[in-house]
């Protein structure tokens, strides 16, 4: 089954996104780790990405788009989860054209919800590992060793739109382009609402029993 994961920064998308694929073997497609990963081998997508990036602000649809497209077809047919994407209705409206295309469709649109003033503290403290991707928080969930991935040893660092200023126009954005995918889905088969407010444990509960049943 395809799922679409979506809700605003902070919320969880990526930490939880990443647990589930991984226990019910999807593939993990998160347009921010793609673009962030064509950002750093500079190819021609990637430097185009830079800038909105940087500035909090959404990526061209064309883009983004075409680099989910790719992604998607290039899993031969293995289910896919969707972090972060799509980020508007025109989106959307492409994303639902492309699988029609290839004969494929969405079982799951989860809607992942919490209050701002939880995602700003989330978002704020938020540390990324370098080598694997994995998410800690300076308050929340904090790592062993200072600096260090639990996991893999890898260096961890704060994202660069994860800054104050950054995250504001993050939250802008998800409310005039994104909030609106609500009314967008909203009626469709397989949409359901989470609570993603909080403890991770129980997040993660929610979501995994929306997505069984
Ligand atoms: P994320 O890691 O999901 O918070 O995304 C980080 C940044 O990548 C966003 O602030 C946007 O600049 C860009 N981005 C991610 N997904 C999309 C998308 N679907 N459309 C446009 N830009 C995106």
């Amino acid at each position: 089954m395809n799922l679409i994961l979506f809700g605003p920064p902070g919320v969880g998308k990526g930490t939880q996104g990443s647990r589930l694929s991984t226990e019910f073997n999807v593939a993990h497609l998160a347009m921010g780790d793609i673009l962030r990963a064509a950002v750093r081998d500079a190819t021609a997508a990637g430097l185009q990405a830079r800038q909105y990036m940087d500035a909090g602000q959404l990526v061209p649809d064309a883009v983004v788009v075409a680099m989910i497209e790719e992604r998607i077809l290039a899993g031969n047919g293995q289910d896919f989860l969707l972090d972060g994407f799509p980020r508007n209705v025109a989106q959307a409206e492409a994303l639902d054209a492309m699988l029609a295309k290839n004969g494929l469709s969405i079982g799951r649109i989860v809607f992942m919800d919490a209050p701002e003033e939880s995602l700003l503290k989330r978002l704020c403290g938020r540390l990324i590992c370098r080598a694997c991707g994995f998410g800690f928080h300076r308050q929340y969930s904090p790592p062993l060793k200072a600096g260090c991935c639990d996991r893999c040893g890898g260096e961890l660092y704060q994202r660069d739109d994860d800054r104050e200023d950054v995250i504001a126009n993050r939250l802008e954005v998800y409310n005039e382009q994104t909030a609106p995918l609500l009314e967008f889905y909203q009626h469709r088969n397989g949409f359901l609402k989470i609570d993603a407010g909080g403890e991770m444990e129980a997040v993660y509960a929610a979501l995994k029993e929306a997505v069984s049943n």
